[in-house]
């Protein structure tokens, strides 16, 4: 700050706002490490029950003589234990992203390895809803260099996705195939899709697009986030597409391909 004579009569203002600044900063990232502390603290405690819960529930189901209505509220106790222990570890695993603390366990492999381990973790969810699912593949080696479990993790949780969001009967198409040097797998559906106005935040985290029908779905809105999040740590990119509600949606993965070539001067 300068007087009408060009004196500098000031600079005290300017220095605090920086100050200001950059205080408020650090304290926003301190705020946002303990939050992460929390939710790891939080899911922690949270799944710790449910491993002797589970057990319980599997002697239970050896104890002879179960009437049958005994016998269908344990499944739906072991169907909800499921559920929870999903969630929470899909917590732990967004808090272990932003702590920089989830590392891959990679290789070359094939993506059809991927694809049949997330069909059969999705099974149960596809056979209670009655979809029509369709598979396409390439005749040829799609390769990629990627962690198997946490791969099939994100197929798994689309194809959790497009059951959960599309009414009884629909049907659900996943394909593979190779684009250049990229190996690209999507899931299609012709459920209650996306409005577009939502389509760039469905993978922000906690954001659920609520509509009435979805929100009967449950969830917390971490699933796409933890996607797009583990497909970005092999190097790849997650985006969706919807024409709109009651469209249907798309997802698309997109990994680097890994070619004879370039195993051979990798
Ligand atoms: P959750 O399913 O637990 O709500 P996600 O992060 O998996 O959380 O999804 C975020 C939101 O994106 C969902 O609440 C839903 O509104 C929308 N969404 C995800 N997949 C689909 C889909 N296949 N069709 C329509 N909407 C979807």
């Amino acid at each position: 700050l300068r007087d009408t004579a060009g004196e500098v009569v000031g600079v005290n203002v300017v220095c605090q706002e920086i100050t200001d600044q950059a205080n408020t900063e650090v304290a926003l990232r301190e705020a946002d490490r303990r939050k992460d502390e929390f939710l790891a603290m939080l899911a922690h405690e949270l799944r710790n029950p449910l491993a002797p819960m589970r057990n319980g529930l599997e002697i239970l189901q050896r104890v002879p003589g179960d009437s049958p209505i005994a016998a269908r509220t344990r499944d739906m106790m072991g169907r909800q234990i499921t559920h929870m222990v999903r969630l929470i570890d899909d917590l732990l695993d967004v808090s272990r992203i932003r702590q920089g603390k989830l590392s891959l366990q990679r290789r070359p492999v094939p993506v059809r390895e991927v694809i049949d381990a997330a069909l059969e973790a999705s099974q149960p969810l596809m056979d209670g809803a009655q979809h029509r699912l369709t598979v396409s593949l390439p005749d040829e080696p799609l390769v990629v260099d990627a962690d198997p479990t946490r791969l099939a993790q994100v197929l798994s949780n689309l194809l959790n996705n497009a059951a959960k969001y599309t009414p009884d009967g629909g049907q659900i198409h996943l394909s593979a195939d190779a684009q250049g040097d990229e190996v690209r797998v999507r899931i299609a559906d012709n459920g209650v899709g996306i409005p577009p106005g939502m389509l760039p935040h469905v993978f922000d985290l906690f954001t659920q697009v609520g509509h009435h029908a979805q929100r009967a779905q449950g969830g917390l809105g971490i699933g796409l986030s933890l996607a797009r999040r583990l497909v970005t740590l092999h190097g790849g990119c997650l985006r969706a597409e919807s024409a709109g509600p009651d469209q249907g949606s798309t997802f698309t993965i997109t990994l680097p391909r890994l070619t004879d070539a370039a195993r051979a001067a990798g």
